[in-house]
């Protein structure tokens, strides 16, 4: 059997503005896999479409 290469990605929250936020938007709990794009309700350890593992971070912005 072949090892088929385990891939890494993490979930895109999408930024939502509100003014009811003190910091001007919210983060939906609808998010996006990295690798493939699908979408899901609620963050999976795997994804569930691809296969990636769900275990990188998001490039920080400083
Ligand atoms: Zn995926």
């Amino acid at each position: 059997m072949e090892k088929t290469k385990t891939k890494h990605a993490y979930w895109i929250h999408i930024r939502i503005p509100s003014d009811q936020f003190i910091s001007g938007y919210y983060y939906s709990r609808q998010c996006t896999c990295s690798n493939c794009g699908c979408e899901c309700n609620v963050e999976k350890e795997i994804c569930p479409e691809c296969g990636a593992i769900m275990d990188q971070k998001p490039e920080a912005k400083k």
